[in-house]
């Protein structure tokens, strides 16, 4: 029986045993498609009883090490290498993909901001409720992987959304741990609404996404790092055989360093035009007062280079591709440190 949510479906069969390929098709039509079936690829593979693990990426479309590490499990696992189950989403939004783009070209939609969706609302919608109905239901753990996308880049981080449930979040807190990514951003509750995480959070599955670099390119660090990640979190989740997490080689996680996201973090953002140039590198820590970044007019030499500078200590999380700025246009993103203290307060601050 075919999966349906809106104008979103799928044949595939996910629930044999076995390893096969499929698609989920996004019926639109316009002047370009006007007798054709957007296809999303879906690929499944399962054998003998245990959990769900779905991994996706393409939630935004020029964002590539998740579209590549969902395609690499496929081509690396076999059945025999899993005691349950494996949903592999690679693109979630293709109409983003095939553009190479954050958001959909056919309305506008970010995927990520468009959960739990609403059926024959749009494309980007549709699809939304496609994987809140049919894909999220069925997993016990959900891994969205992405990265800046051709207009910011980031730390390689997990992404640690807190829940107003204190299981829940000692769960996500124990995933980022497991992945053992270099960083691991703690989002306020409440902060993602409409995202994949928080979609997966109401339906009560695991979730855990992450960012990994960015500015549109991949880079052999970055995808590695997210590969062993998400390795680490499959073994963890006991979805594959001790047979397979020998062949693998799995390495036991590196420590992460979470950061915050939350009250105290700061955005460094332009208020005027100009050129950015950065003072500062991606992941260097920063000091009260260190200069982090110069802006200058366009047309005016005359006029000294506005000085922004840090007003508290942090890492360089973010950083924005391209050093045109418009106002409002945010430069860089300094996050604090948590001490294993300070983190434990946000997460009872989440669930009190
Ligand atoms: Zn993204």
């Amino acid at each position: 029986m075919a999966l349906r949510f809106g104008n979103v479906s799928s044949t595939l069969d996910l629930a044999a045993r076995g390893k096969r390929t499929g698609f989920f098709g996004i019926a639109h039509s316009d002047n370009r498609l006007a007798f054709s079936t957007i296809q999303s690829p879906l690929a499944v593979i399962s054998n003998g009883d245990g959990p769900t693990v779905l991994v996706c990426g393409g939630n935004h479309g020029d964002e590539y090490e998740g579209q590549i590490i969902a395609r690499r499990l496929y081509e690396t696992l076999s059945p025999d290498a899993l005691s349950g189950r494996l949903i592999l989403a690679p693109a979630l939004n293709m109409p983003a993909v095939q553009d190479a783009n954050r958001v959909s070209p056919l309305d506008g939609g970010n995927l990520n901001r468009s959960f739990l969706g609403a059926g024959f609302m749009g494309p980007t919608q549709d699809i939304a409720g496609f994987i809140a109905t049919h894909l999220i239901p069925k997993a016990d753990l959900a891994v969205d992987i992405h990265s800046g996308g051709r207009q910011t880049n980031y730390v390689d981080t997990a992404y640690f959304c807190l829940s107003a449930d204190v299981v829940q979040n000692q769960q996500t807190h124990e995933l980022a741990q497991v992945m053992g990514l270099p960083y691991t951003m703690v989002v306020p509750a409440g902060d993602a609404s409409g995202d994949f995480d928080s979609a997966a959070h109401a339906a009560g599955c695991a979730m855990i996404s992450c960012e990994l670099g960015g500015e549109g390119k991949v880079t052999r660090l970055a995808l590695e790092r997210g590969w062993h990640a998400v390795l680490r979190l499959l073994a963890h989740q006991g979805v594959l055989t001790p047979a397979a997490k020998d062949r693998l080689g799995i390495a036991p996680a590196p420590e992460t360093t979470f950061l915050d996201l939350g009250d105290d973090v700061v955005y460094l953002t332009a208020q005027s035009y100009g050129m950015i140039e950065p003072l500062v590198g991606l992941g260097d820590e920063v000091a009260v007062g260190q200069p982090v970044a110069l802006l200058r007019d366009m047309y005016n030499m005359d006029l000294p280079p506005q000085v922004f500078t840090s007003p508290r200590t942090g890492v360089v999380s973010i950083q924005k591709t391209s050093p045109m700025v418009t106002p409002g246009d945010h430069i860089c993103v300094l996050c604090p440190m948590l001490s294993t203290a300070q983190l434990a307060t946000q997460m009872a601050k989440a669930a009190p």
